[in-house]
């Protein structure tokens, strides 16, 4: 049986404004739709499961030997082994290394990728199943306020029957965030806003519900499509086949904002990798530990602002992921319809709080004692590592992962060793480039204007 898609709202009761869908899609539907009619997420109705022997033959091979595995068991119905294969080599065209901190406590770097973030090992493969599955021309619009927009574009570049439209609020993105979007060009074009993120995010809301821009197919690639997660399961497995020894245990930390990440590791967990905890350490933003605590959800707005600032989240949109496999409901305005299995996710999962403090702090200790540098997000995840440490005793396997290159945060660093950290190729490479970015004003009918001229249909 193929697996199809269900939306995490089905349970909840109809109202005037959502009636909830009760229908199950395939992987393609899902993938081009984004999210369900009723605003849930969507879910696959059904866990593949590892093969233990096929996941310790991975040792020792090249990370798109894991990607091709955890491709095929989810994918295989939809999309042919060639294509998934090709797709897989077209994507992991870069290092995933790991570091070792001290005895088997590692890091993973998962910042080898076109923009130094983590975030190109799902943007990229779901840009290619798209690519695939997409039957006319997409017209891809997102808004950004930084990182997932140059994720996003850099994935899609130059791929057939798509075409990027970036918006970023002009004074607030990072100077390297801004070259990064206006220069990738060819069928990603950035729109410079003069406005915050918010405009940006409400101009694209107004454009896809536009009825005279039907004709043109757009297309979000937003964050909570399960084209996404799939790719952020496969790290996991790549980790435990490089670094366990038969059927031991491994522990994952994951630094949370909107929980897609670790999502990926608990998946891979009832796939059935022995992860024997899965850690959640979040920023100021601390509504997640609080609830596995007190068992009460309160949304934080607005987001506190941290020094890990691609996890800024005062509601995961993810969550309603992990309450649903704990068979519990919540609403994207983070009204629980039904309570998850509280105890259950205490056994699985940990969360703690981690402040900008002792971000630094942890920044500056594992520099000072290893000789190995982190950016922020990193460091919440080693600091989180050493909390639940303290609190259980040691564990033989740990693998912290890192989602940002340290030179995306040169201040932070400088601040806490002292030094400016060096720029991957792909950084570097940027100043030699020119951006062609578009200006416009915070002005709807500027916006569409600018889309019927220049997308095609
Ligand atoms: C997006 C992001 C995160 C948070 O990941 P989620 O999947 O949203 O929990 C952490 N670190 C970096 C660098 C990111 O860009």
């Amino acid at each position: 049986m193929p697996i199809e898609y269900y939306s995490t709202n089905r349970n909840i009761l109809a109202s005037a404004r959502r009636k909830p869908f009760t229908k199950a899609v395939s992987f393609a539907t899902a993938l081009l739709m984004g999210q369900a009619p009723d605003e849930g997420l969507f879910m696959p109705n059904a866990i593949p499961r590892l093969d233990q022997n096929a996941v310790l033959a991975l040792k020792g091979l090249p990370y798109s030997e894991s990607a091709k595995l955890v491709a095929n068991l989810f994918l295989a119905d939809e999309i042919t082994v060639k294509q998934l294969e090709r797709v897989v080599e077209e994507s992991y065209n870069f290092a995933v290394p790991m570091e070792r901190v001290y005895d088997r406590k590692y890091i993973m770097r998962l910042d080898g990728g076109p923009t130094a973030s983590f975030k190109d090992f799902a943007a990229r493969m779901m840009a290619r199943w798209m690519s695939l599955l997409n039957d006319r021309h997409l017209n891809i619009l997102v808004a950004t306020s930084g990182d997932t927009g140059s994720a996003i574009g850099s994935a899609f570049h130059h791929l057939e029957g798509i075409t990027v439209t970036i918006l970023y609020p002009r004074d607030e993105v990072s100077e390297l965030q801004q070259k990064q979007l206006d220069t990738i060009g060819d069928n990603v074009q950035a729109l410079s806003v003069d406005g915050k993120f918010d405009d940006c995010q409400q101009m694209v809301k107004q454009a896809f519900a536009d009825e005279n821009l039907a004709d043109y197919n757009l297309n979000s690639a937003n964050s909570i499509n399960f084209g996404r997660i799939i790719p952020q399961i496969i790290y996991y497995i790549y980790a435990y086949a490089q670094l366990a020894n038969s059927t031991e245990k491994i522990i994952f930390s994951v630094p949370s904002g909107n929980f897609g990440n670790a999502l990926g590791c608990e998946y891979a967990r009832r796939m059935g990798l022995p992860v024997k905890r899965l850690l959640m350490p979040v920023n100021g933003n601390d509504e997640f530990p609080h609830f596995l605590a007190t068992g009460h959800y309160q949304i934080i707005s607005p987001s506190r602002a941290c020094l890990s600032n691609a996890m800024n989240v005062g509601n995961p949109s993810n969550l309603a992921r992990f309450f649903d496999l704990y068979g519990g409901t919540i609403d994207r305005e983070g009204f629980v319809h039904r309570q998850p299995d509280i105890s259950a996710m205490r056994k699985n999962l940990f969360s703690v709080s981690i402040s900008d403090e002792k971000t630094v702090a942890t920044i500056k200790a594992i520099y000072d004692k290893y000789g190995i540098l982190l950016e922020p997000h990193g460091a919440v995840a080693w600091c989180g590592l050493e909390e639940y440490l303290q609190v259980v005793g040691d564990e033989p396997l740990c693998v912290a992962l890192e989602t940002a290159h340290p030179a995306k945060f040169p201040e932070a660093i400088k601040k806490a060793c002292g030094i400016t950290p060096t720029s991957p190729q792909a950084l570097r490479d940027l100043s030699q480039k020119q951006g062609v970015a578009v200006r416009i004003a915070t002005d709807y009918e500027e916006f569409k204007s600018y889309l019927t001229r220049n997308l095609p249909k």
